[in-house]
Order: structure tokens, then C-alpha cells, then sequence
């Protein structure tokens, strides 16, 4: 065996005994071909445990108004140059049908940090989707305990809230409205009351090391979540961090690897922000760990106005046959889609 295979045997093993931060930052700092164990190990975890299925799931961005100031976001509220937009009820609800007909049986609510969508307002929505026989996820942010009670009474069962990085000085620096303490209360929260619960994080943020994702992996696990979604930073226009260079692929990549091998059972997307930076390298995601895509159904009209970052090429208008292109897709890529 040669040396290089042995030392990414070596530290495979080790990890598989026990984790640590240390281990992990090692492993994702590895050079290429070394790493090329721990992709092996991640598919052969994903396949023992999830089979070659790959979820799709239908994600409706229905509002880009915020109240916070995230550096890293384009949807920021001192960025006064995007046209804002709400979706009424109906509108959700409309959509929320098609993307069922078209065979979706889980949807996403996500939307900026927009306390319009009051409590109950929400709880509507929420009852309007879940009458369609699908799974509702709710994805708009840091919210009080109690309205989190009434969207899981309304019939929510998931919530996503990534934790954004673990490390507490860089998660301030980023976000001058809150601290990471607040969000993992959020997250703590969620999952008292009975929530599947995702958290994630960004890699290649200023500032950030690979001790930092190697805790940011490890807290997923603390926080018991059933979920994560990983994906790298992309310098987005009109927000304070535009100038600053990107997360790669390849880096995000061995995150949601490592994450696999960790924790087995975890759901872990193949996330947009991957495919915005590197389409190809997306793919082999689902050879690295990944079991979930999150397709957007969102309007057009508003599609383009949701900019996190830098929008991919807006896409067709008909969600049954944007779903039939991601079947294609994932077929090809020898994975049955669900
Ligand atoms: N407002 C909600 C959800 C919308 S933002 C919330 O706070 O949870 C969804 C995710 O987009 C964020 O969790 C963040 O991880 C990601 N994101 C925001 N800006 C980004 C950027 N510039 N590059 C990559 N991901 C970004």
C-alpha cells in the first residue's frame, strides 16, 4: 500500500473510533488523492443507509423582505437596490399545488426574516399546504418559541435554521443583529417542540479555518440534528462582503463527506450554492454523501429577486417538467429519484 493510502486509512480509522475536531480538520486538508478514501467511504455509507434514493423536494422562496443585516447576504435589509416582493396566500397555496401534482411530496417554505408573515398569517399558509397531502418545512428564520408552537400545531413538521459557522467571534463579526447562542437556542428550541430539525453551515467564509468546520460538523451532531445543509459562501453583490473571495467546491464537498461518514443517517442536500459555483462538481455530490435536492418552484417573476447571491440562470416557468429535467438528471447519474 502506497504511504499516502495508508495515512488516509489511518486517519479513516481513527475517526471511525473516535472524533475529533483536530482529526477532522486533518482529514479536510488532506491532499486530493488521499481524500479520495474518504469519498468511497462516504458513498458506501450513503448506499448502506439511504439506498441510491435521492429526495427532491420543492422550495417556495416567498418572501425576500428582511429585518436583518447578514453581511454574506444579498437579501440584507440595508440593500436597498432589489425590488422587494411578498406572496400572498393564494399565491403560495397555487404553487404549493402545482409543485404537489408534479409529484413533490415534501415542500419548503423558506423566505427571508419577514415578521409580516405574522404568526397566525403563517399558520394559515401552513394548513393551506398541508391539505395537499404534503410534508411542510418551514425554513423563515429566527421566530419566538411561541410562534413556532403554533406553525408546528398548524402542522409544520420540519424547520431548517443553519447555524451559519460555530465558531461564536466569526458568527459575530458576520451578523450584526444576533449571536450564536440565540440561533442555537432557535435550533434548541425546534427540536423541543417536536421539529425534524436541519442546521448548516457555509464554507469558505472570511475568517474561517478548518478547525471551524471541523466544529461546525461536530456541533450538527450536538445539536442532534436530523439534517444539515453545507454549502459554500458566495460573495454576493450589494452586500459588504461582494469583494471577498468564495468558498470552494472541493472544500464543501469534504465537509458533506465527512458529515456522512459521521452521521449516517442525516439528510444532506446537494445545495444550490454548490451547483451556483460548480454544476459538475454538484453532481458528484450524491457520490460524496449528498441524498437530497432542493429544487425551487418559486414564480419566476420572483425567483430572480430572490438573490441570496447571484441568481443561477432563471429557469422554465412549468415545475412538472423542471422536475422531469432533475429525474433525468439524477437517473443519469445512476440514483432513483423520489
Ligand atoms: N432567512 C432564513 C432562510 C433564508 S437564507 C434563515 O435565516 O434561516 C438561507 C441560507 O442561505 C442561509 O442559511 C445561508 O446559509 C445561505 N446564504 C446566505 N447568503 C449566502 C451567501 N452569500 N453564500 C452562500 N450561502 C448564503
Amino acid at each position: 500500500m502506497k504511504r499516502n493510502e495508508s495515512c488516509a486509512g489511518e486517519l479513516l480509522n481513527e475517526l471511525k473510533d473516535g472524533v475529533s475536531s483536530v482529526l477532522l480538520a486533518q482529514a479536510l486538508m488532506l491532499p486530493e488523492e488521499e481524500f479520495l478514501a474518504f469519498y468511497a467511504a462516504a458513498n458506501e455509507t450513503c448506499l448502506r443507509e439511504k439506498g441510491k434514493y435521492v429526495h427532491l423536494r420543492a422550495i417556495i422562496e416567498f418572501s425576500n423582505c428582511c429585518r436583518r443585516q447578514c453581511r454574506y447576504c444579498g437579501l440584507r435589509s440595508e440593500n436597498r437596490r432589489i425590488e422587494r416582493y411578498r406572496m400572498r396566500e393564494s399565491e403560495i397555496a397555487e404553487t404549493a399545488a402545482e409543485a404537489a401534482e408534479a409529484g413533490y411530496k415534501t415542500i419548503i417554505l423558506q423566505s427571508a426574516e419577514d415578521p409580516w408573515y405574522t404568526a397566525d398569517k403563517l399558520a394559515e399558509i401552513v394548513e393551506a399546504v398541508t391539505s395537499l397531502g404534503t410534508i411542510v418545512t418551514l425554513s423563515v428564520g429566527e421566530r419566538s418559541p411561541e410562534e413556532y408552537r403554533v406553525w408546528k400545531e398548524a402542522g409544520a413538521t420540519r424547520y431548517l435554521l443553519k447555524h451559519e459557522t460555530a465558531d461564536p467571534g466569526l458568527y459575530r463579526t458576520l451578523h450584526p443583529c444576533g449571536t450564536l447562542e440565540e440561533r442555537l437556542d432557535c435550533l434548541r428550541e425546534l427540536r423541543g417542540l417536536g421539529y425534524e430539525v436541519g442546521s448548516g453551515f457555509m464554507v469558505g467564509l472570511p475568517g474561517q479555518t478548518p478547525e471551524t468546520i471541523a466544529n461546525d460538523i461536530l456541533l450538527l451532531g450536538d445539536l442532534g440534528c436530523e439534517m444539515a445543509g453545507i454549502g459554500p459562501f458566495v460573495p454576493s453583490p450589494d452586500t459588504p462582503l461582494k469583494d471577498a473571495a468564495g468558498g470552494s467546491a472541493e472544500l464543501t464537498k469534504r465537509a458533506l463527506a465527512l458529515t456522512r461518514i459521521l452521521y449516517p443517517g442525516m439528510a444532506l442536500p446537494a445545495t444550490t450554492a454548490l451547483s451556483v459555483i460548480a454544476p459538475e462538481i454538484r453532481d458528484t455530490a450524491f457520490g460524496a454523501g449528498a441524498d437530497v435536492v432542493m429544487k425551487t418552484v418559486t414564480p419566476n417573476r420572483y425567483r430572480k429577486l430572490y438573490t441570496i447571491y447571484p441568481a443561477p440562470g432563471v429557469g422554465t416557468t412549468n415545475i412538472a417538467d423542471d422536475r422531469r429535467k432533475v429525474e433525468e438528471k439524477i437517473r443519469s447519474l445512476d440514483r432513483i429519484p423520489l
